[in-house]
């Protein structure tokens, strides 16, 4: 018996991979970073990889070295390193990483020396997002240095790449702009006497809206997850996660009674309460405390209260709600349980967050 649980549906990965394989000549990168976007990195990876993708990408070198680990053989990318890290077991393990600047350049040749092989690198490109990516005046030197260390045999350039701004809002102008930023660099990169093999700047969005930022490779993460980067369409793609719990214990109170923490919901009349085991620390976000749905006793409802760390309360009213009822807080949507995008909604946030956050460690993920 369970008390509360996050079902991961594999064939609905599957099923957004093999979507997203079909819309697109490019090769396809999923994007397992964050746990799988808290579907669990290692099976999410697994599921892609079955329906069709080519490469795997990923933030960090402990998520790459832990696919690698898992027996994963398929090409990773790693793109958010921080000076010092052990960059040689990356490249041993025959990881791509993505460098941004000289001294990152430099670290990665070193752990080339020390692998005993070259780094295999995609120098990424800033071309408007300001995170990662060498701004438009450092290109030059970049491209010059990564080139001589090509040149050199000290690393191999695979790929050259960006990020969107503005993806998710098709016809953004900003997308243009990046896009003709991309090419300048793609120009530049050329002057420079690099052929890298995958240029690369498309996520989810631009994956599904613009397939001329499609280059060699996509790299969509959230879509694999079946949730839509775009607001009010959902693309035909099938949301792969559920989260769920059991009620623990019901009570008839009367009206007028205060209801957890700080007495922020209280009943308007008689009602029966049902206490349900989740809370923040699983993942349900605090700001879901009275407008958070859930499906509950045949009928989507509101939390009632603050959410606690490990307990919510649903008032549901004089219907019939007994321990052992499955309260579901959010699911596909096919049976009319609430969905990410409702969570994502009623907590001012986005589907990203709301997925991400239940990837935690106290309930147990489900595959099916
Ligand atoms: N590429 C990079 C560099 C990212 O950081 C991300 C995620 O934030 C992705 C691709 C995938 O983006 P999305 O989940 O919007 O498809």
């Amino acid at each position: 018996m369970w008390q509360s649980e996050v079902r991961v549906d594999l064939d609905a990965i599957r099923d957004n991979v093999a979507r997203l394989r079909s819309g697109t000549g490019a090769e396809l990168m999923t994007v397992v970073k964050a746990d799988g976007y808290g579907h669990g990195m290692v099976p999410a990876a697994r599921a892609a990889l079955d329906a069709g993708a080519d490469w795997l990408g990923v933030c960090t070198l402990d998520e790459a070295l832990t696919l690698r680990r898992a027996g994963v053989t398929a090409p990773v990318l790693a793109w958010l390193l921080a000076p010092g890290l052990p960059l040689h077991d990356g490249v041993a393990a025959g990881v791509d990483l993505a460098a941004a600047s000289l001294p990152q350049l430099d670290e990665m040749i070193e752990a080339g020396r020390r692998a005993d092989r070259p780094a295999r690198l995609h120098l990424k490109i800033d071309t408007g997002l300001s995170r990662g990516g060498a701004t438009v005046a450092d290109w030059p030197a970049l491209l010059e240095a990564a080139a001589k260390a090509q040149a050199d045999g000290l690393v191999e350039v695979v790929g050259v790449w960006s990020h969107f701004v503005y993806a998710d809002l098709p016809g953004h102008p900003t997308t243009d702009r990046q896009l003709a930023v991309f090419h300048e660099g793609l120009d530049m990169v050329e002057r420079a006497g690099l052929r890298p093999r995958y240029r690369h700047l498309a996520n989810s969005a631009a994956t599904l809206t613009r397939p001329d930022t499609h280059f060699d490779l996509v790299r969509p993460g959230l879509a694999t997850y079946g949730l839509s980067p775009v607001a009010g369409e959902r693309f035909g793609l099938r949301p792969a996660m559920t989260a769920r719990a059991r009620v623990m214990l019901t009570k008839r109170v009367p009206a007028g009674t205060g209801v957890s923490y700080g007495h922020t919901y209280v009943t308007e009349r008689e009602a029966n309460l049902a206490v349900v085991p989740l809370g923040y620390a699983d993942g349900v976000p605090r700001h879901a405390s009275n407008v958070g749905p859930v499906q509950l006793a045949g009928r989507r409802r509101t939390l009632s209260g603050r959410v606690c760390m490990d307990q919510i309360v649903v008032d549901c009213g004089d219907d019939p709600v007994a321990a052992g009822d499955v309260a579901t807080l959010f699911g596909p949507g096919t049976d009319g349980e609430p969905t990410a995008d409702d969570w994502a909604d009623a907590v001012g946030t986005i589907n990203y967050e709301i997925v991400t956050r239940f990837g935690g460690v106290r309930v147990p993920r489900v595959y099916d």
